[in-house]
Protein backbone atom coordinates (compact mmCIF):
# COMPACT_ATOMS: atom_id res chain seq x y z
CA UNK A 1 0.00 0.00 0.00
CA UNK A 2 1.44 3.13 -1.15
CA UNK A 3 1.59 5.15 2.27
CA UNK A 4 4.12 7.58 1.49
CA UNK A 5 1.88 9.21 -0.85
CA UNK A 6 -1.18 9.32 1.06
CA UNK A 7 0.72 10.80 3.68
CA UNK A 8 1.63 13.59 1.63
CA UNK A 9 -1.75 13.81 -0.16
CA UNK A 10 -3.03 14.38 3.98
CA UNK A 11 -0.39 17.05 4.27
CA UNK A 12 -0.75 19.56 1.85
CA UNK A 13 -3.57 21.88 2.64
CA UNK A 14 -6.34 22.16 0.28
CA UNK A 15 -9.84 23.86 1.64
CA UNK A 16 -12.58 24.74 -0.23
CA UNK A 17 -11.83 26.75 -3.05
CA UNK A 18 -8.39 26.67 -2.43
CA UNK A 19 -7.38 23.22 -3.77
CA UNK A 20 -4.54 23.86 -6.39
CA UNK A 21 -1.66 22.57 -3.69
CA UNK A 22 -3.56 19.06 -4.00
CA UNK A 23 -3.99 19.33 -7.74
CA UNK A 24 -0.86 19.67 -8.25
CA UNK A 25 0.23 16.81 -6.24
CA UNK A 26 -2.71 14.44 -7.90
CA UNK A 27 -1.30 15.39 -11.55
CA UNK A 28 2.59 14.68 -10.65
CA UNK A 29 1.34 11.21 -9.12
CA UNK A 30 -1.36 10.18 -11.63
CA UNK A 31 1.15 10.38 -14.67
CA UNK A 32 0.91 7.64 -17.70
CA UNK A 33 -2.42 6.77 -16.17
CA UNK A 34 -5.12 8.96 -18.11
CA UNK A 35 -4.78 10.01 -21.68
CA UNK A 36 -5.85 13.38 -21.00
CA UNK A 37 -6.38 15.92 -18.53
CA UNK A 38 -8.13 19.05 -17.41
CA UNK A 39 -9.00 21.47 -15.05
CA UNK A 40 -11.98 22.82 -14.94
CA UNK A 41 -13.08 26.62 -14.46
CA UNK A 42 -14.03 26.14 -10.82
CA UNK A 43 -10.31 23.93 -10.27
CA UNK A 44 -11.62 20.31 -10.70
CA UNK A 45 -9.21 18.01 -11.85
CA UNK A 46 -10.91 15.85 -14.88
CA UNK A 47 -8.67 12.92 -16.22
CA UNK A 48 -9.71 10.51 -18.84
CA UNK A 49 -8.51 6.95 -19.76
CA UNK A 50 -9.80 5.88 -22.72
CA UNK A 51 -11.51 2.29 -22.94
CA UNK A 52 -8.50 -0.32 -23.20
CA UNK A 53 -8.32 -3.66 -24.99
CA UNK A 54 -10.60 -3.18 -28.46
CA UNK A 55 -13.68 -4.24 -29.46
CA UNK A 56 -15.45 -1.72 -27.73
CA UNK A 57 -18.46 0.45 -29.06
CA UNK A 58 -18.16 4.01 -31.12
CA UNK A 59 -20.07 5.04 -27.67
CA UNK A 60 -18.33 3.58 -24.45
CA UNK A 61 -20.34 3.61 -21.28
CA UNK A 62 -18.96 6.62 -19.69
CA UNK A 63 -18.10 5.81 -15.69
CA UNK A 64 -17.13 9.17 -13.65
CA UNK A 65 -15.78 8.74 -10.62
CA UNK A 66 -15.57 11.98 -8.29
CA UNK A 67 -13.13 12.23 -5.31
CA UNK A 68 -13.10 15.77 -3.54
CA UNK A 69 -9.84 17.36 -2.72
CA UNK A 70 -11.14 19.73 -0.65
CA UNK A 71 -10.68 19.59 3.29
CA UNK A 72 -12.57 21.24 5.84
CA UNK A 73 -10.38 24.34 6.95
CA UNK A 74 -10.74 28.08 7.71
CA UNK A 75 -9.81 31.60 5.62
CA UNK A 76 -8.88 34.10 8.00
CA UNK A 77 -11.66 36.51 8.74
CA UNK A 78 -10.19 39.26 10.86
CA UNK A 79 -7.12 40.22 12.31
CA UNK A 80 -7.06 42.56 15.59
CA UNK A 81 -4.75 45.15 16.60
CA UNK A 82 -2.22 42.44 19.16
CA UNK A 83 -2.51 40.18 15.78
CA UNK A 84 -5.27 37.38 16.68
CA UNK A 85 -6.81 36.37 14.05
CA UNK A 86 -10.33 35.04 13.58
CA UNK A 87 -11.82 32.80 11.18
CA UNK A 88 -14.42 31.77 8.31
CA UNK A 89 -15.27 27.86 8.52
CA UNK A 90 -15.73 26.13 5.44
CA UNK A 91 -17.30 23.37 6.06
CA UNK A 92 -18.33 21.63 8.66
CA UNK A 93 -16.28 21.83 11.94
CA UNK A 94 -17.96 20.69 15.78
CA UNK A 95 -16.09 23.13 17.84
CA UNK A 96 -16.07 20.95 21.12
CA UNK A 97 -12.88 19.02 19.14
CA UNK A 98 -11.19 22.67 18.16
CA UNK A 99 -10.09 23.56 21.35
CA UNK A 100 -6.15 23.84 21.55
CA UNK A 101 -5.11 23.06 18.12
CA UNK A 102 -1.74 23.40 16.36
CA UNK A 103 -3.18 25.12 13.07
CA UNK A 104 -1.21 26.55 9.84
CA UNK A 105 -2.16 29.62 8.18
CA UNK A 106 -1.25 29.92 4.46
CA UNK A 107 -0.09 32.99 3.23
CA UNK A 108 0.33 34.64 -0.07
CA UNK A 109 3.66 35.63 -0.03
CA UNK A 110 5.04 34.75 3.62
CA UNK A 111 4.71 30.89 3.66
CA UNK A 112 2.86 28.95 5.88
CA UNK A 113 3.05 30.23 9.06
CA UNK A 114 2.45 27.44 11.89
CA UNK A 115 -0.44 29.10 14.69
CA UNK A 116 -2.22 27.70 17.51
CA UNK A 117 -6.36 28.15 18.00
CA UNK A 118 -8.45 28.74 21.01
CA UNK A 119 -11.15 29.75 22.11
CA UNK A 120 -11.19 33.32 23.74
CA UNK A 121 -11.99 33.02 27.55
CA UNK A 122 -9.69 32.36 31.28
CA UNK A 123 -8.56 28.68 31.86
CA UNK A 124 -9.16 26.13 34.24
CA UNK A 125 -7.51 27.86 37.12
CA UNK A 126 -9.42 31.02 36.86
CA UNK A 127 -12.57 29.93 35.25
CA UNK A 128 -16.41 30.21 36.10
CA UNK A 129 -18.56 27.42 36.67
CA UNK A 130 -19.97 28.86 33.69
CA UNK A 131 -17.36 29.41 31.70
CA UNK A 132 -16.97 25.70 32.17
CA UNK A 133 -20.07 24.81 30.86
CA UNK A 134 -20.26 26.71 27.84
CA UNK A 135 -19.34 25.17 24.13
CA UNK A 136 -17.93 28.23 22.31
CA UNK A 137 -19.48 28.91 18.88
CA UNK A 138 -16.08 29.00 16.08
CA UNK A 139 -16.29 32.77 15.90
CA UNK A 140 -14.76 33.18 19.48
CA UNK A 141 -11.60 30.81 18.72
CA UNK A 142 -8.17 32.84 18.01
CA UNK A 143 -5.38 31.85 16.37
CA UNK A 144 -2.00 33.07 17.99
CA UNK A 145 0.91 33.28 15.66
CA UNK A 146 3.23 34.52 18.38
CA UNK A 147 3.64 37.38 16.25
CA UNK A 148 3.17 41.31 17.41
CA UNK A 149 0.37 42.80 15.28
CA UNK A 150 2.24 44.74 13.32
CA UNK A 151 3.56 42.25 11.79
CA UNK A 152 1.10 39.27 11.68
CA UNK A 153 -0.60 42.47 9.63
CA UNK A 154 2.19 42.71 7.08
CA UNK A 155 2.30 38.93 6.68
CA UNK A 156 -1.05 37.65 6.75
CA UNK A 157 -4.31 38.81 4.46
CA UNK A 158 -7.82 38.35 4.88
CA UNK A 159 -8.96 35.05 3.05
CA UNK A 160 -6.12 33.63 3.37
CA UNK A 161 -6.38 29.58 3.79
CA UNK A 162 -6.09 28.26 7.51
CA UNK A 163 -6.02 24.20 7.84
CA UNK A 164 -5.33 22.16 10.84
CA UNK A 165 -1.96 21.26 10.89
CA UNK A 166 -1.39 17.42 12.08
CA UNK A 167 0.53 14.57 10.26
CA UNK A 168 -0.38 11.22 8.87
CA UNK A 169 0.00 8.01 11.35
CA UNK A 170 0.23 4.76 11.27
CA UNK A 171 -1.01 3.13 14.40
CA UNK A 172 -1.90 -0.36 14.56
CA UNK A 173 -3.59 -1.87 11.81
CA UNK A 174 -5.18 1.59 11.15
CA UNK A 175 -4.07 5.14 9.55
CA UNK A 176 -4.60 8.11 11.36
CA UNK A 177 -4.85 11.53 9.68
CA UNK A 178 -6.55 15.19 10.01
CA UNK A 179 -8.11 14.65 6.51
CA UNK A 180 -8.32 11.18 5.49
CA UNK A 181 -11.85 12.68 4.47
CA UNK A 182 -11.29 13.28 1.56
CA UNK A 183 -7.38 12.47 0.59
CA UNK A 184 -8.45 8.84 0.89
CA UNK A 185 -10.75 8.97 -1.55
CA UNK A 186 -7.76 11.44 -3.84
CA UNK A 187 -5.62 8.46 -3.13
CA UNK A 188 -7.69 5.76 -3.82
CA UNK A 189 -8.61 7.88 -7.58
CA UNK A 190 -5.06 7.16 -8.44
CA UNK A 191 -4.33 4.05 -6.68
CA UNK A 192 -7.62 1.83 -8.25
CA UNK A 193 -6.50 2.76 -11.49
CA UNK A 194 -2.76 2.55 -11.38
CA UNK A 195 -3.82 -1.44 -9.90
CA UNK A 196 -6.28 -1.26 -13.28
CA UNK A 197 -3.34 -0.56 -15.40
CA UNK A 198 -0.56 -3.06 -13.59
CA UNK A 199 -3.31 -5.74 -13.87
CA UNK A 200 -3.36 -5.28 -18.01
CA UNK A 201 -6.80 -6.08 -17.80
CA UNK A 202 -9.28 -4.71 -20.68
CA UNK A 203 -12.16 -2.29 -20.17
CA UNK A 204 -14.61 -1.74 -22.52
CA UNK A 205 -16.26 1.54 -20.68
CA UNK A 206 -14.63 5.43 -20.83
CA UNK A 207 -13.07 6.07 -17.34
CA UNK A 208 -13.33 9.61 -16.02
CA UNK A 209 -12.08 10.24 -12.63
CA UNK A 210 -12.80 13.59 -11.49
CA UNK A 211 -11.03 15.27 -8.41
CA UNK A 212 -13.80 17.91 -7.57
CA UNK A 213 -13.52 20.93 -5.57
CA UNK A 214 -16.08 22.19 -2.61
CA UNK A 215 -17.94 19.23 -1.90
CA UNK A 216 -17.84 20.51 1.95
CA UNK A 217 -19.51 23.48 1.03
CA UNK A 218 -22.04 21.52 -1.19
CA UNK A 219 -21.19 19.61 -3.47
CA UNK A 220 -20.27 22.52 -5.95
CA UNK A 221 -17.43 21.38 -7.92
CA UNK A 222 -19.50 17.75 -8.51
CA UNK A 223 -22.17 19.53 -10.02
CA UNK A 224 -20.35 21.76 -12.86
CA UNK A 225 -17.69 19.10 -13.53
CA UNK A 226 -20.48 16.23 -13.99
CA UNK A 227 -22.13 18.18 -16.41
CA UNK A 228 -19.14 18.39 -18.55
CA UNK A 229 -18.46 14.33 -18.72
CA UNK A 230 -22.19 14.04 -18.82
CA UNK A 231 -22.01 10.56 -17.45
CA UNK A 232 -23.85 7.04 -17.71
CA UNK A 233 -22.49 6.24 -13.82
CA UNK A 234 -21.60 8.36 -11.52
CA UNK A 235 -20.03 7.21 -8.22
CA UNK A 236 -18.96 9.48 -5.47
CA UNK A 237 -15.52 8.15 -4.06
CA UNK A 238 -15.87 9.51 -0.76
CA UNK A 239 -15.65 8.75 3.02
CA UNK A 240 -18.81 8.11 5.92
CA UNK A 241 -19.12 7.55 9.19
CA UNK A 242 -17.85 4.28 11.43
CA UNK A 243 -19.60 5.05 14.83
CA UNK A 244 -18.82 1.47 15.88
CA UNK A 245 -17.01 3.02 19.18
CA UNK A 246 -18.33 3.74 23.05
CA UNK A 247 -21.01 6.04 23.17
CA UNK A 248 -23.07 5.30 20.30
CA UNK A 249 -26.06 3.31 19.63
CA UNK A 250 -25.38 0.09 17.54
CA UNK A 251 -27.69 0.61 15.22
CA UNK A 252 -26.70 4.25 14.69
CA UNK A 253 -23.31 3.01 13.68
CA UNK A 254 -23.45 4.08 9.91
CA UNK A 255 -20.45 1.74 9.22
CA UNK A 256 -18.01 -0.78 11.03
CA UNK A 257 -14.31 -0.59 10.74
CA UNK A 258 -12.56 -3.79 9.34
CA UNK A 259 -15.87 -4.90 7.89
CA UNK A 260 -15.13 -3.80 4.42
CA UNK A 261 -15.78 -0.94 1.71
CA UNK A 262 -19.13 0.51 2.11
CA UNK A 263 -21.73 0.94 -0.42
CA UNK A 264 -24.06 4.16 -0.11
CA UNK A 265 -27.33 2.88 -0.08
CA UNK A 266 -29.07 6.12 0.31
CA UNK A 267 -27.80 9.78 2.46
CA UNK A 268 -29.05 13.15 2.53
CA UNK A 269 -28.30 13.66 -1.14
CA UNK A 270 -29.19 10.78 -3.45
CA UNK A 271 -30.75 7.50 -3.34
CA UNK A 272 -28.62 4.80 -4.62
CA UNK A 273 -29.20 3.26 -8.30
CA UNK A 274 -30.23 -0.43 -6.20
CA UNK A 275 -28.86 -2.36 -9.30
CA UNK A 276 -25.34 -0.49 -9.26
CA UNK A 277 -25.49 -1.63 -5.66
CA UNK A 278 -25.79 -4.86 -6.47
CA UNK A 279 -23.82 -5.17 -9.42
CA UNK A 280 -20.96 -3.88 -7.05
CA UNK A 281 -21.51 -6.09 -4.83
CA UNK A 282 -21.25 -9.45 -7.37
CA UNK A 283 -18.11 -7.81 -8.33
CA UNK A 284 -16.95 -7.80 -4.82
CA UNK A 285 -18.27 -11.35 -3.93
CA UNK A 286 -16.56 -12.90 -7.05
CA UNK A 287 -13.28 -11.34 -6.06
CA UNK A 288 -13.53 -12.05 -2.57
CA UNK A 289 -13.31 -8.07 -1.37
CA UNK A 290 -15.41 -7.74 1.40
CA UNK A 291 -18.00 -4.52 1.42
CA UNK A 292 -21.05 -3.58 3.47
CA UNK A 293 -23.82 -1.70 2.98
CA UNK A 294 -24.93 1.74 4.95
CA UNK A 295 -27.35 4.55 4.70
CA UNK A 296 -26.75 8.22 6.08
CA UNK A 297 -29.46 10.13 7.44
CA UNK A 298 -27.72 13.13 7.39
CA UNK A 299 -24.69 14.79 4.81
CA UNK A 300 -23.95 13.57 1.24
CA UNK A 301 -21.12 13.29 -1.36
CA UNK A 302 -21.01 14.00 -4.81
CA UNK A 303 -22.87 11.17 -6.13
CA UNK A 304 -25.61 13.34 -5.36
CA UNK A 305 -24.90 16.23 -7.58
CA UNK A 306 -24.08 13.90 -10.53
CA UNK A 307 -26.92 11.76 -10.52
CA UNK A 308 -29.56 15.24 -11.09
CA UNK A 309 -26.99 17.12 -13.42
CA UNK A 310 -28.41 17.28 -16.94
CA UNK A 311 -30.91 14.25 -17.53
CA UNK A 312 -29.74 12.19 -14.81
CA UNK A 313 -27.22 9.55 -14.50
CA UNK A 314 -26.79 6.14 -12.47
CA UNK A 315 -25.39 6.94 -9.69
CA UNK A 316 -23.49 5.64 -6.40
CA UNK A 317 -21.55 6.33 -3.62
CA UNK A 318 -17.92 3.66 -2.26
CA UNK A 319 -16.84 4.94 1.02
CA UNK A 320 -14.65 3.84 3.81
CA UNK A 321 -15.84 4.62 6.99
CA UNK A 322 -13.43 6.54 9.66
CA UNK A 323 -13.87 7.29 13.41
CA UNK A 324 -13.35 10.64 14.81
CA UNK A 325 -14.57 11.98 11.19
CA UNK A 326 -14.44 15.91 10.99
CA UNK A 327 -11.78 15.87 14.15
CA UNK A 328 -7.80 16.02 13.50
CA UNK A 329 -7.58 12.37 14.46
CA UNK A 330 -9.86 10.57 12.20
CA UNK A 331 -9.13 6.66 11.64
CA UNK A 332 -9.33 4.77 8.83
CA UNK A 333 -8.82 0.53 8.95
CA UNK A 334 -6.24 -0.34 6.54
CA UNK A 335 -7.94 -3.23 5.33
CA UNK A 336 -11.10 -1.54 4.32
CA UNK A 337 -8.93 0.75 2.57
CA UNK A 338 -7.37 -1.93 0.31
CA UNK A 339 -11.07 -3.34 -0.24
CA UNK A 340 -12.05 -0.22 -1.40
CA UNK A 341 -8.82 0.47 -3.80
CA UNK A 342 -9.49 -3.42 -5.07
CA UNK A 343 -13.23 -3.31 -5.66
CA UNK A 344 -12.96 -0.63 -7.58
CA UNK A 345 -9.92 -1.80 -9.82
CA UNK A 346 -12.11 -4.64 -10.34
CA UNK A 347 -15.32 -3.28 -11.25
CA UNK A 348 -14.54 -1.12 -14.14
CA UNK A 349 -13.29 -4.19 -16.45
CA UNK A 350 -16.93 -5.49 -15.31
CA UNK A 351 -18.93 -2.65 -16.82
CA UNK A 352 -20.30 -2.90 -20.62
ZN1 LIG B 1 -15.90 13.88 2.11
Amino acid sequence: MNIDLLKRLCETPGIPGREERVRELIMKESEGLFDEMRVDAMGSLICRRAPRGGGGSDAPTRVLLMCHMDQIGFYVRHIDEKGFVRVQPAGGFDTRNLFARKVRVCTRENGDLLGVMNPGGRPIHIATEEDKKKIPDIKEFVIDLGLPGEEVKEKVTIGDMVVLDATLEEMGGKLVSQCLDNRLACWVGIEAIRALENSGDSHPCEVYVDFTVQEEVGLRGARTSAYAVEPDIAIGVDTTLSCDTPGVPDDESVSKQGEGVVIGVMDGSMIGDHTLVEELESVASSREIPTQRSILPRGGQDGGAAQMGRSGCRAGALLVGLRNIHTVTEIADRTDVAAYRDLIASWIPTVE
